[in-house]
């Protein structure tokens, strides 16, 4: 056995996970007791042991990162090539292969993917347009929804006939939501763009209506494994499923205790339908924690046991005792935030520790000012991670809306975004214009500014053709040079570059630089034959669109503390961790406090927090902190006192007595009352007709007004006159569904009936 001898690394459970490598198997397993570990050597074992080629397993892994670690360990392992593995994130994997089956779901290969901003801004569009109110119909509120939808593989068609969905809209006062998700889907279509979820609800349909696509990936992937199990939803869970009906190789880690996707549609039931779906599973059990101290270890089972809804689990560790858990406690959130940054500096010089070996984790983003204000004081070096990141910043989004619209002629936020950056005169009204006589003559965004004068009048016709000239001009490019090349073509003739390099405020040169690490970035992705990949421009704006929070850090100065929410520190591991924040209604959060099943989804984000440390383990808290713009007075969170006592202790030195008085505000009030205006909405126009799926358009060359035209999006209609006058035959049409429509002869696909 001596060519195994990496399985000497491993405890007799684990090993018993990795060996036996056939059929359905299943480790739900507490934190820290090597469940990433034995999916890493299953998968070294299957090549090394059995000779597997690399390209037929497949591991969905929580981030891109996590995939990109567990490879090179893999490699160090087994000391072999694991590039054809395929492994990354749901999304980042099936996005993939959507690409290259992309027709047969009838998407263009190039389609884009919107990320949450692009989502929210066409929801927020399709809203306006609607006439309705945006405050009840908050983007954000809207998007949820229309994502819980989708991640239970309910499309618009079934939303809008389920009687349930409907009441239950109705009642919460935005009747019109089945028509927004409806309209939204239809836009993100003609876009030739999938929104996140759509790369998920994709996958299934394209699985399930192709049994010959499916057949081949079933055939590629013969094993198939997923850590973070506990947090996949229902349109993952039938991903895996329908991929390892063939071979049953499927091996999936996680843990129960840690699930806090919930209210992103994670389905905790998954675990429990593993179990129906697969009669032969085999089931091993870790127990021992090699990660943490045995007064973490032990005050995070405290913990953990007062939620009722988990299956129980021993979790003991042999590491030694460790020091005790400190409370840090502070008047204000300022404050916290020194104190932090003093212990810091303190356990960095008793312990000789580097700043990479410190997290500081919060519940939400906005608390990082304070603590990163303390940090920069201290002169104590950090990185934030899943903030405002490079990919957000408003010129790598600028920049990345000019790539997208020359690869998708159809990309309706991208084209909305750069057609006046920088500014060329057009407003906003020529801009709706020409979505419209896109919609309306059922043609891309593309053929119409290419054809401008026969849609815009003069003026505009000249800006938006010079538009559709330089576009043409990228495409060309695309078409003969590198990614590279076309970014810095973009880059410059777009005027972009010169507008950022012109500007030279501080913060101007600065974004200046952001553009070119941009591009920097393109000629790293160009160059690098690590990974089989696509490397055209397509295939770069995919990746950039599947970075999560915890990839885009590309940091190459790594000794910094890192600072994060504790939904990205899942998986990950640190010798000390902070947990900030730890009062009532800020964690566990107000948001999230509807019922025990939220409270309890709280308590397991906090046993994630906890189970991240090996070494030492911090908690503070603030008596007044600045929130919604107003000073709050602070209760410690319930959660502290769910620690067994025993395993904590009040850092006196770092912490302040003074109690202030308690200010009472009412912003809670006040949000309430904010939601709670309603507005009358307009009717929408509907339509039962549907085009034959014959439909051919007629030649137009002899139409008159009188004629009984078909349309395929209007549906019947009359035509009222015919304007031979210009150039541009328009024939003008009374549709019975839509009324009135001007449509241009060149483009209008109108069937003649002759009856
Ligand atoms: P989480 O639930 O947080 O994802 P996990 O169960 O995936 O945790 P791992 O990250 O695989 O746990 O392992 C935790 C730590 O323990 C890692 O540093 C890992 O290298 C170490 N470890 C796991 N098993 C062993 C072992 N048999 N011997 C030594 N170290 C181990
Ligand atoms: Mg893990």
């Amino acid at each position: 056995m001596k060519e195994f001898e990496y399985l000497s690394e491993l405890n007799d459970a684990q090993r018993e996970g990795v060996e036996n490598i056939e059929g359905p198997s299943m480790i739900i397993a507490g934190a820290g007791s090597g469940k990433t570990r034995v999916l890493t050597y299953r998968i070294a074992h299957l090549i090394r042991a059995y000779d597997v080629d690399p390209f037929h397993i497949l591991a969905l892994t929580f981030t891109n990162k996590a995939a990109r670690e567990m490879r090179e360990r893999i490699e160090r392992v087994v000391g072999v090539d694991a590039r054809s593995l395929w492994m990354g994130t749901f999304h980042s994997v099936f996005a993939r292969i959507l690409r290259s089956e992309a027709e047969k779901i009838h998407y263009p290969r190039n389609f884009t993917i919107y990320d949450t901003d692009d989502s929210r801004n066409l929801i927020k569009i399709i809203v306006k347009e609607m006439n309705l109110d945006d405050k009840t119909y908050k983007a954000s509120t809207v998007h949820n929804r229309i994502s819980a939808a989708k991640n239970r593989l309910i499309g618009y068609k079934e939303y809008n006939s389920n009687p349930v969905f409907m009441a239950e809209d109705a009642e919460s006062m935005k009747p019109q939501l089945g028509t927004i998700y409806k309209t939204y889907q239809e836009r993100l279509f003609r876009s030739g763009s999938m929104d996140f979820d759509d790369l998920l609800f994709n996958t299934n349909i394209l699985l399930t209506e192709h049994p010959d696509v499916l057949l081949k990936y079933q055939h590629r992937f013969r094993y198939v494994l997923v850590d973070e199990f506990q947090d996949t939803n229902h349109s993952q869970y039938l991903i895996t499923r329908k991929l390892s009906a063939v071979h049953q190789n499927i091996s999936v880690v996680g843990d129960d205790a840690q699930s806090i996707y919930a209210f992103r549609g994670a389905d905790i039931q998954n675990i429990l339908n593993f179990e129906r779906d697969y009669p032969d599973l085999k089931v091993y059990k870790l127990e021992q924690n090699y990660r943490s101290t045995k007064t973490i270890v032990n005050a995070a089972n405290s913990v953990i046991l007062k939620n009722k809804a988990q299956l129980r689990k021993n979790v003991w560790t042999d590491n030694h005792d460790g020091s005790l858990i400190e409370l840090l406690r502070a008047n204000s959130d300022s404050e916290e935030g020194k104190l932090i940054a003093s212990s810091i500096f303190e356990e960095r010089m008793n312990h000789q520790a580097s700043n990479n070996e410190f997290a500081i984790l919060y519940r939400t983003n906005s608390q990082s000012r304070a603590i990163e204000e303390a940090l920069r004081r201290r002169n104590i070096k950090y990185k934030i991670i899943g903030g405002l990141s490079f990919y957000q910043r408003r010129e790598i989004k600028d920049l990345l809306a000019y790539m997208k619209f020359t690869v998708n002629p159809n990309d309706e936020q991208a084209f909305r975004r750069i057609i006046n950056l920088p500014k060329r005169g057009i407003g906003p009204t020529t801009v709706d214009k020409i979505i419209l006589a896109a919609y309306d003559h059922d043609i891309t965004i593309t053929e119409v500014i290419n054809n401008a004068q026969m849609f815009l009048p003069g003026r505009a016709a000249m800006a938006v053709g010079n538009f559709a000239q330089m576009i043409e001009i990228f495409r060309k490019t695309m078409a003969e040079e590198d990614a590279y090349n076309t970014a810095v073509e973009i880059a410059k003739r777009s005027g972009l570059l010169t507008e950022l390099y012109n500007d030279k405020s501080l913060e101007g040169v600065s974004r200046y630089e952001n553009a070119q690490e941009l591009l920097n970035a393109i000629k790293e992705f160009v160059d690098d034959d690590e990974l089989e990949r696509e490397k055209d421009m397509a295939g770069f704006l995919q990746e950039v669109a599947l970075l999560t929070g915890v990839d885009s850090d590309s940091d190459d100065d790594n000794d910094k503390v890192t600072l994060m929410t504790i939904h990205m520190a899942k998986g990950l591991e640190f010798n000390y961790i902070y947990i900030s924040g730890l009062e009532e209604d800020l964690f566990p959060s107000q948001l999230m406090l509807s019922s025990r099943a939220d409270l309890e989804e709280e308590r397991r984000l906090f046993y994630v927090a906890i189970t991240r440390a090996k070494e030492k383990l911090f908690m503070s808290y603030a008596q007044t902190r600045y929130r919604y713009g107003r000073l709050k007075h602070c209760e410690p969170s319930r959660f502290l006192d769910e620690v067994d006592p025993q395993f904590i202790k009040i850092n006196q030195r770092y912490s302040s007595s003074f109690v202030p008085p308690a200010y009472q505000t009412n912003y809670a009030k006040n949000l309430v009352d904010g939601i709670r205006k309603e507005k009358k909405n307009q009717p929408l126009k509907r339509t039962n007709y549907r085009p034959p799926e014959d439909f051919t358009p007629s030649d137009t060359s002899g139409l008159s007004a009188g004629m009984k035209v078909e349309h395929p999006k209007f549906g019947y209609g009359k035509v009222t006159n015919i304007d031979e006058s210009g150039p541009n035959r328009k024939a003008k049409v009374y549709f019975d569904d839509f009324g009135e429509k001007t449509l241009l002869l060149s483009f209008a696909k109108l069937r003649i009936h002759t009856n």
